[in-house]
């Protein structure tokens, strides 16, 4: 019997399930040699210029960070090409998620997503005591925008609908869709006065498929659409969470009212500005990306494994048998992969894209553990 009485859609809520720590899996399975590919992390690790830039900022510690995150914004501004009045910063991107579904959303109201999206929008939406609206993916496993777009026409809960997340490419199918889809969604959205449109575009700079349109250029123009990225991924700061939402005027200063004044702590603030001015990790970061996931693609087709073309630094392949009895044989050879049962997914692993040696290695155990 539960001591304190809250909400059913609390008690109810299913946690947010993170890649297994590397020191569990030591300390579990008793392996020395521990290969991660759990998590979407950067694999370069650290950049030198960003190491540098918290070293010089330690002595200011013992004062509170800058709220309006004036240098980053700046150096955001720089970086991307969208004015910094249009951006705010979040602790990740988890906590600008959070504050979106709680802003624009009243309790039982509900926000639309698709099957195999993100699983964040649901905890978050769960944890605000607003619904969830999802629909079934396409047979390719992508988002099916028209049927989204058919539930803002057609479902009766139409009208409580406030918010849209559309993760653009998606984790974890690593796939994306495409402009005209977009386009074409976005005319229905706009009969809806008062929808915000999210494209949660943390994969953003991995992406390849020459369809592909980031929604972020319409920020400015099209006040229904927000565009959340994030450093944790291809600037490799996820250790540090920082977040940034690209919106309409009225949905930052929204934002801003509601978020903790320091929600972004200072190392985390010089550690992005060093990060976004290093060109060339990023550029090392997507070509490391794009060759193992070539290398990826080339050992998972020899190995007759079914996967999903991917505009992340992951992939999602099909192992074909029960991926609970794989992923622990894996985990006795010291690799530790991302199976996906919370997203209804029986059979399948996702692979995150590491240092070549890495990803052989998690290729040489695959082999190994399937009998391939
Ligand atoms: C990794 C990821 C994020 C990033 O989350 P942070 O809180 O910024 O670390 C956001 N959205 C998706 C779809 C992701 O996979």
């Amino acid at each position: 019997m539960a001591k304190f009485q809250v909400s059913k859609s609390i008690s109810s809520l299913v946690p947010y399930k993170p890649g297994k720590p590397i020191s569990e899996t030591k300390r579990e399975y008793q392996v020395d040699e521990i290969y991660k590919l759990a998590s979407n992390e950067n694999p370069m690790g650290v950049s030198n210029a960003v190491k540098q830039a918290i070293i010089n900022a330690i002595d200011d510690l013992y004062r509170y960070p800058d709220p309006a995150n004036f240098d980053l914004l700046q150096s955001l501004e720089s970086a991307w090409g969208t004015a910094k009045a249009l951006m705010t910063i979040g602790n990740g991107s988890n906590e600008i998620i959070d504050l979106l579904i709680r802003i624009f959303c009243e309790p039982g109201e509900f926000i639309l997503t698709s099957e195999a999206a993100f699983v964040a929008y649901e905890v978050c939406a769960q944890g605000a005591r607003v619904g969830v609206i999802k629909t079934p993916m396409t047979d390719d496993f992508k988002m099916d925008l028209k049927k989204m777009a058919d539930i803002l026409k057609n479902d009766p809960r139409k009208d409580q609908i406030k918010v849209v997340f559309i993760p653009n490419p998606n984790n974890p199918t690593g796939s994306y869709v495409n402009q005209k889809e977009v386009e074409e969604f976005l005319f229905v959205a706009a009969e809806r006065s008062g929808l915000l449109v999210v494209f949660d575009e943390a994969y953003n700079e991995y992406v390849r498929a020459s369809d592909y349109s980031s929604a972020q250029n319409q920020v400015g123009k099209n006040h229904q659409i927000a565009v959340v990225r994030t450093l944790s991924k291809a600037y490799g700061l996820a250790g540090l969470r920082v977040g940034v939402l690209a919106a309409d005027q009225e949905v930052i200063d929204l934002v801003n009212r509601v978020r903790n004044p320091f929600n972004i702590n200072s190392l985390a603030q010089v550690a992005a500005v060093a990060a976004l001015q290093d060109k060339d990790y990023l550029k090392r970061s997507q070509e490391l990306t794009w060759q193992g996931l070539d290398y990826f693609y080339q050992e998972l087709t020899s190995m007759g494994l079914p996967y999903i073309p991917s505009q992340g630094n992951f992939v999602l392949f099909d192992t074909r048998r029960n991926v609970v009895e794989v992923n622990e044989s894996l985990l006795k050879k010291g690799i530790i992969l991302r199976p996906v049962l919370n997203y209804g997914l029986k059979t399948h692993l996702r692979m995150s894209v590491g240092l070549m040696t890495e990803n052989r290695k998690a290729i040489q155990a695959l082999k190994e553990v399937l009998g391939l």
